[in-house]
C-alpha cells in the first residue's frame, strides 16, 4: 500500500491557527461562540481550538462533544447507518454560533446525523461546520464552512489522521 502525507506536524498547526483567526473573523459576536466536537479525532481538534479561541478572545469558549458512529461495511459503502452513542454539551445552545467540528468530511452523513443531535438541544442561531480534511465525495448537500484542507481522493482511498493527544504524533495521510 503506497501512502503519501497530506499535512505534517507544522501544517497541521498553522492551519489550527488560521482556522482559528477565519472564525473569530467571520463571526464577530465572540460571546456567541461554542465549539462541538465529534468524537474521536473532532473532539481532539474542538479542544485544541478552544484553547486558541479561549486564549485569543480571553474569554472560556464553551466545548462539547458527540460520539456518533457511522456503521459502514467498508469505506467505500454509501449505505451506512448513523449512531448517536452519547452527547456531552453541559451549556445551552440557545442563540448561540455552534461550529461543529470533524477531522474529516466525507459523504456527510455523520454530520446530518449531528445537526439533527444538536437541534434536539434547543435552538441556536446558526451551526458552522469545520473539518480538518475535506475529501470530497458528498452524498447529501452539506458543505463545510471552514476547511483545514481540499484532497482530492478516490472512494476506495482512506485519509489517516494521527493527532499527538491520541496517537503521539500529528500527520495527515492519504493511502
Ligand atoms: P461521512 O459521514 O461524511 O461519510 O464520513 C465522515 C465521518 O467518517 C467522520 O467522522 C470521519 O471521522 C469518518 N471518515 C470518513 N472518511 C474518512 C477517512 O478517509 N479517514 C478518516 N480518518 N475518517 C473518515
Ligand atoms: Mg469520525
Amino acid at each position: 500500500h503506497r501512502s503519501k502525507e497530506i499535512m505534517a506536524a507544522r501544517d497541521i498547526e498553522r492551519t489550527l491557527d488560521r482556522l482559528a483567526c477565519q472564525i473569530l473573523e467571520q463571526i464577530t459576536d465572540h460571546e456567541s461562540i461554542a465549539l462541538v466536537g465529534i468524537q474521536r479525532r473532532g473532539a481532539d481538534l474542538a479542544c485544541r481550538l478552544c484553547g486558541l479561541l479561549s486564549e485569543r478572545t480571553r474569554r472560556k469558549i464553551p466545548c462539547g462533544e458527540l460520539d456518533i458512529n457511522l456503521y459502514r461495511d467498508d469505506w467505500t459503502s454509501s449505505t451506512a447507518t448513523p449512531n448517536i452513542n452519547a452527547t456531552r454539551i453541559d451549556f445551552s445552545v440557545e442563540d448561540k454560533t455552534i461550529i461543529l467540528i470533524d477531522d474529516v468530511l466525507f459523504t456527510g452523513r455523520t454530520i446530518r446525523c449531528a445537526l439533527e443531535a444538536i437541534l434536539d438541544f434547543g435552538r441556536p442561531e446558526a451551526v458552522k461546520l469545520l473539518v480538518l480534511v475535506d475529501r470530497g465525495h458528498r452524498e447529501l448537500p452539506i458543505q463545510a464552512d471552514f476547511v483545514g484542507k481540499s484532497v482530492p481522493t478516490e472512494r476506495d482511498q482512506q485519509i489517516n489522521v494521527f493527532l499527538q493527544e491520541r496517537d503521539g504524533k500529528d500527520q495527515v495521510v492519504l493511502s
